[in-house]
């Protein structure tokens, strides 16, 4: 596009929203050229920050009129690249979206829109004893729209489930400027259900500017425990073994504890350190074992765990005595991200699927594949659904660390695949693993997901070259993009 077109663009902007929200000068604009992933970065044309849903429309038509495309950002914690504008274009934050609009105690449910901090909207439902269930460990910056985005999932959704299961309405933003209300606040509505197709879109199918999400009741009781295994001196790696063993006794026992997560060796050490949790940096693995519901239900659940723990030889099973422990319990797997950063400044992380099974054998296989390409891996996870979080840490100074870290990532993502499982579990495929998508779909498959994407986005305006695979890359989508502009504007003529 000619200089003076991104001027008019940028004056049309200005005109539909105010000056003061369309940020277009370089320093503005490095703001919006990453998420919290390591990918390449790529800055946008032009930044937006809309008010309300009337403002997103014009946005969109502005700039679908123009040939430029729309990407949705929310607070851009992201490990996909989704919101980097890797194809050029506007980005349209959702910042000043941000407030909780409505909640319904008796119905349990609130209105939000879509800027709204996770835990922001648990705070707000505090009062009536509810909270927003989907918690990922991001929930104190990551946004409810980036969330039903993702399909976020996080610890206590092995009960509770998956964003998905928590949004029942949206308004959305289509690439024609028109606006959409998917699916209804009643139960089973009949038809397509075009908002499960929705959440989970990546931004590719629109832009949610209202979400309307079920509020889930507080547990009467909660208990969290801490089962800690040692590697016996002449068998190295049997506390791994047996700490995943654990995780399907307890679920083959029927027991679905709210969250079951595992932390291994190098992880229980670094996140001690930094986060004086209260883990044992001598374990070889810890599983942190949540239950909740009633009293009554809670005890004879306890008694069962502390039998399988000590069955699959746990040394210890510590029971956080108050709220205050257990909540430091919690502060040390929700920062292990931060925790792992004190060993190298840089990490990609990964969130490949296993049955639970498989989860040792494909542990293992981290480690070799880590140590193969000279890096450290940090295995913190969601084990109770197999979610494995392999974090290979790295030091960008250090030769080709990237490239290691990418080509490591790929081989377990293979590993889990090849073991039954899938490519992500919850951060979504953005521009990282897009073309991975070959290795568990067909061509065919590959094909009608895109006609879906197509029937919402025929221009293919909503974050291009994001989440499947289309034969074209980012820089060709950009070029052709910028071609096409050029064209309709006469440039080439
Ligand atoms: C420390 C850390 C821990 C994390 N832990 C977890 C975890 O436990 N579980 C988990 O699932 N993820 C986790 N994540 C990843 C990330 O936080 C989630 O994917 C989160 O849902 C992204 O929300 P966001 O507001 O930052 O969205 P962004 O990163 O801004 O955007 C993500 C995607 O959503 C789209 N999008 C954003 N808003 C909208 C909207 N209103 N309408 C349409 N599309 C939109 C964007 O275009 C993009 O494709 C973690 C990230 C970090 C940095």
């Amino acid at each position: 596009m000619p200089p003076d077109a991104r001027e008019q663009l940028i004056a049309q902007l200005q005109a539909a929203i105010g000056t003061r929200y369309v940020l277009h000068r370089h320093e503005e604009l490095m703001l919006y050229e990453y998420d919290a992933s390591t990918l390449d970065l790529a800055a946008p044309e032009i930044v937006v920050v809309p008010a309300s849903t009337a403002e997103v429309v014009r946005v969109v038509d502005i700039a679908a009129a123009a040939g430029w495309p729309v990407v949705a950002r929310g607070a851009g914690t992201g490990l996909s690249g989704g919101s980097v504008p890797a194809a050029g274009g506007v980005v349209v934050s959702l910042a000043r979206l941000n407030q909780v609009l409505k909640i319904d105690p008796v119905a349990r449910r609130a209105v939000v829109q879509p800027g709204v901090v996770n835990v922001d909207l648990s705070a707000a439902a505090a009062p009536y004893q509810l909270h927003f269930a989907p918690d990922p460990s991001s929930q104190r910056s990551s946004t409810v729209g980036g969330n039903a985005a993702e399909n976020a999932g996080g610890p206590h959704c092995l009960k509770y489930g998956i964003t998905t299961n928590h949004i029942l309405g949206a308004t959305v933003v289509l690439a024609d400027g028109s606006v959409a209300e998917l699916g209804n606040a009643a139960p089973d509505m009949p038809g397509y259900d075009l908002l499960g197709a929705f959440v989970g879109s990546e931004g590719t199918l629109g832009i949610a500017t209202e979400l309307t999400v079920r509020l889930t009741p507080d547990p009467e009781a909660v208990r969290t425990f801490l089962a800690i295994y040692d590697d016996p001196p002449d068998a190295p790696g049997r506390g791994l073994d047996a700490a995943a063993d654990t995780v399907s006794a307890i679920i083959a026992a029927g027991i679905v504890p709210a969250a079951l997560e595992m932390l291994e060796g190098l992880g229980v050490r670094l996140v001690e350190e930094y986060i004086h949790a209260g883990y044992p940096t001598d374990a070889r693995a810890v599983l942190l074992i949540e239950i909740d519901g009633m009293h009554e239900e809670l005890a004879a659940q306890a008694e069962q765990i502390a039998a399988i723990c000590q069955a699959h030889g746990a040394r210890e099973l510590r029971a956080a005595r108050d709220e205050t422990q257990r909540q430091q319990l919690w502060a040390g797997r929700k920062g292990a991200l931060a925790a792992a950063a004190r060993l190298k400044p840089h990490y990609h992380i990964q969130d490949g699927v296993v049955p639970r099974s498989r989860l040792t054998e494909v542990l293992r296989f981290t480690e070799e594949v880590a140590r193969r390409y000279e890096l450290h891996v940090v295995n913190i996870f969601h084990a109770g659904d197999g979610n494995l979080h392999p974090l290979l840490v790295f030091d960008l100074r250090e030769p080709r660390a990237r490239e290691r870290a990418i080509a490591a990532s790929e081989e377990i993502l293979h590993a889990c695949v090849a073991a039954g499982g899938t490519i992500s579990g919850e951060h979504g495929i953005g521009l990282e693993k897009r073309d991975y998508m070959r290795w568990i779909f067909s061509a065919d498959d590959i094909a009608a997901m895109l006609e879906l994407r197509a029937v919402f986005d025929p221009a293919g305006v909503m974050n291009p070259c994001k989440q499947l695979p289309s034969g074209a890359s980012c820089a060709d989508i950009k070029q052709a993009r910028g071609a096409a502009r050029a064209l309709a504007a006469g440039a080439w003529i």
